[in-house]
């Protein structure tokens, strides 16, 4: 089974598609097993067909937990307006 770090999120606004190697993508003909770093370079985002670029690793709680950098960022939101 794939750990979480080696997954990767899309980070394209209103996205947050995690790629799972052990799925792989079906939509982009790719088999699971394949790894994110071995996906080709022109392979697309299958929900907002952004490209790889911004694909980062998602951040991982102990418990193993994946939340995305973005809702990080939410978090961490100043609260004040
Ligand atoms: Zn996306």
């Amino acid at each position: 089974m794939a750990e979480p770090k080696d997954m990767w999120q899309c980070q394209t606004a209103n996205c947050g598609y995690i790629y799972n190697p052990d799925k792989g993508d079906r939509k982009g003909k790719i088999p699971p097993g394949v790894k994110f770093e071995d996906l080709p370079e022109d392979w697309k985002c299958p929900v907002c067909g952004g490209r790889k670029a911004p694909f980062q690793k998602p951040c991982i709680t102990k418990g193993g937990r994946i939340i995305g950098p973005l809702l990080l960022l939410h978090f961490l939101k100043p609260r004040y307006k």
